[in-house]
C-alpha cells in the first residue's frame, strides 16, 4: 500500500525546494528586472548574458519539475494519484518512493523510453 500522507508531505517539500529555487534564480539573474528587449544591446557584458541565458534554461527545467509536483499534488487531492497514466495499473509503491511524481508505471514508462 502507498502512504499517501507520507507521499504528499515528501512532494510538497519538494515544491517548496523548487519555489525557493526559482525565487533565488529571479534575484541572480542579472536581467530579471530589466526589460528583455534590451539584451542584444551592442555591448551587453558577455559574461552577464551567459549567466542570463544559464537562468533561462534552469528556470525552464525547475517550472517543469513544478508542473509534474502540481500534477501529483492534484491527483492526491482527486484520489487518482498513484495510477498509471497510460494503463491505469498502480505504479509499484517503491517506484513512488524515489519518483513521487512519477505518472507512469514501470513497464509504460519504459516502453515510451525506447519509442524515443
Ligand atoms: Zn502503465
Amino acid at each position: 500500500m502507498i502512504d499517501i500522507s507520507k507521499i504528499r508531505s515528501k512532494v510538497e517539500k519538494q515544491r517548496n525546494i523548487i519555489l525557493k529555487k526559482l525565487g533565488r534564480i529571479k534575484e541572480e539573474d542579472p536581467f530579471a528586472s530589466e526589460d528583455r528587449s534590451l539584451i542584444v544591446e551592442p555591448g551587453t557584458d558577455a559574461a552577464v548574458l551567459s549567466g542570463h541565458e544559464r537562468a533561462v534554461v534552469l528556470e525552464d527545467r525547475l517550472k517543469s519539475d513544478l508542473k509534474e509536483i502540481e500534477s501529483a499534488l492534484k491527483k492526491i487531492k482527486k484520489g487518482t494519484y498513484g495510477l498509471c497514466e497510460r494503463c491505469g495499473k498502480p505504479i509499484d509503491a517503491g517506484r513512488l518512493e524515489v519518483k513521487p511524481q512519477a505518472v507512469y508505471c514501470l513497464k509504460c514508462e519504459s516502453e515510451i523510453e525506447t519509442k524515443k
